[in-house]
C-alpha cells in the first residue's frame, strides 16, 4: 500500500526528532503486548487481567490510522498521521446493475486539527477538506500491506460546533462492503461496550478506588499501532461545562505516553462514567488548545520533561455522563 511507505518513510526522521523521544520505550506495540505482563501493576487478578486484555484487543480492532495530505507546496506527497476510532456501525443495503448489495456506513471520531489549517494561530477547518485526500486504514501493519484495509471517508460530520469549549473532536464516515469485516467489527463494538460497562461497575466496588489506570491505543508517528498505558490524575481533573441533559465536558490529565499520530486515539480511563455512541462522545486524545500554545508545550517538553503532566501524557477534552 503506498501511502503506508510514504508514512514509514517519514516515521523514523520524526521519531528521532520526537521532543518525548524519551518516553518512546514506555509504549508497547500492538503485536508485543502483553496483558499479563503489561498490566500486572495495575491488576493483580488474573480474570481481571483477562478482562482487560479483551477491551484492549477489542479497542485495537476498532482503531485505525488516519492520514492526510500535508498543504505544503514544497513537498507535496507528505501525509499527517493521526488516530480514529471506529464508534458506530449501521448496516444499509443498495441495488447495483440489478443485485442487491450490502453495505455499512462506519463512523469514526477523530480530531478536528487533522484537517484543519493554522491560521493566525488558530484551527480552521479546510472546507475542502476532501482535497487533503484522508484515508483510513484499519490492521495497518508496516510491511504487511495485504493486512490492512484502506477506507474513504465519504462525509464529516461537524457535530461539536454548538459548543463554547475549545473542542478538537469530529466524527468522520466511510463505507464498507466487505460483508465478513462487517460483522467482525459489529461483535468487536459489542464487545467493547458491554466491557466498558462491566468495568465501570467495577470500578465503583472498593477493592478498586486506587486504581487510576488510563489505557490509549493509536497510530504514534504513523507507524505501528501501540498501547500506552498509564495514570490519570483525578485532582487535575476539570469539569468545563454542562451539557445536555446529564453530560459534561470534562479534561483529563494522565501520563501515559503519547505523540504525534496519536491524537484522535481512544482513551481508556478506568473508573470514568461512560455508556455507548449516541451518550458518550468518547475522550478522544487531543488537546483542545490553541496552536501557540501546543507549540510551547513541545517547547517546554524539550527542557522540562517528566514532571509537568502536560509534558508526559497531555490531556484529553470529551464528554462523559454525570453520576
Ligand atoms: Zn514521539
Amino acid at each position: 500500500m503506498d501511502h503506508g511507505h510514504e508514512i514509514d518513510e517519514r516515521n523514523k526522521n520524526n521519531e528521532n526528532n520526537c521532543p518525548k523521544a524519551f518516553l518512546h520505550r514506555k509504549r508497547i506495540t500492538w503485536t508485543e503486548f502483553k496483558s499479563k505482563k503489561n498490566l500486572k501493576q495495575y491488576i493483580k487478578n488474573k480474570d481481571e487481567q483477562n478482562l482487560f486484555d479483551r477491551l484492549i484487543k477489542a479497542m485495537g480492532n476498532l482503531t485505525g490510522l488516519l492520514t492526510v495530505k500535508k498543504n505544503n507546496i514544497s513537498a507535496p506527497t507528505d501525509r499527517i498521521p493521526g488516530t480514529c476510532f471506529l464508534q458506530g456501525i449501521r448496516r444499509r443495503k443498495t441495488t447495483e446493475k440489478g443485485l442487491k448489495v450490502q453495505y455499512a456506513i462506519f463512523t469514526f471520531t477523530t480530531v478536528y486539527h487533522l484537517f484543519a489549517e493554522n491560521v493566525n494561530d488558530r484551527y480552521v477547518v479546510n472546507k475542502n477538506w476532501k482535497t487533503l485526500d484522508p484515508k483510513v486504514v484499519l490492521f495497518y501493519t508496516p510491511n504487511k500491506s495485504k493486512d490492512s484495509r484502506q477506507m474513504k471517508i465519504t462525509e464529516m460530520l461537524e457535530a461539536d460546533k454548538d459548543y463554547y469549549v475549545k473542542n478538537d473532536w469530529c466524527a468522520i464516515t466511510c463505507e464498507c462492503y466487505d460483508v465478513k469485516l462487517i460483522a467482525d467489527l459489529e461483535n468487536d463494538l459489542a464487545e467493547y461496550q458491554s466491557l466498558q460497562q462491566n468495568l465501570y461497575l467495577m470500578s465503583k466496588e472498593p477493592a478498586y478506588q486506587d486504581i487510576k489506570l488510563v489505557i490509549i491505543v493509536g497510530h504514534p508517528h504513523g507507524g505501528e499501532k501501540q498501547v500506552s498505558i498509564g495514570r490519570h490524575f483525578p485532582d487535575l481533573k476539570e469539569t468545563l461545562k454542562d451539557v445536555r441533559s446529564g453530560q459534561r465536558w470534562c479534561r483529563y490529565y494522565y501520563d501515559a505516553p503519547t505523540c504525534p499520530g496519536n491524537s484522535g486515539s481512544p482513551v481508556f480511563i478506568f473508573g470514568q462514567p461512560v455508556t455507548g455512541f449516541g451518550y458518550w462522545f468518547g475522550h478522544p486524545h487531543n488537546h483542545a488548545k490553541e496552536a501557540s500554545s501546543i507549540k510551547k508545550i513541545m517547547e517546554k517538553c524539550k527542557t522540562k520533561p517528566k514532571k509537568d503532566p502536560e509534558c508526559i501524557g497531555m490531556t484529553s477534552i470529551g464528554v462523559e455522563m454525570i453520576v
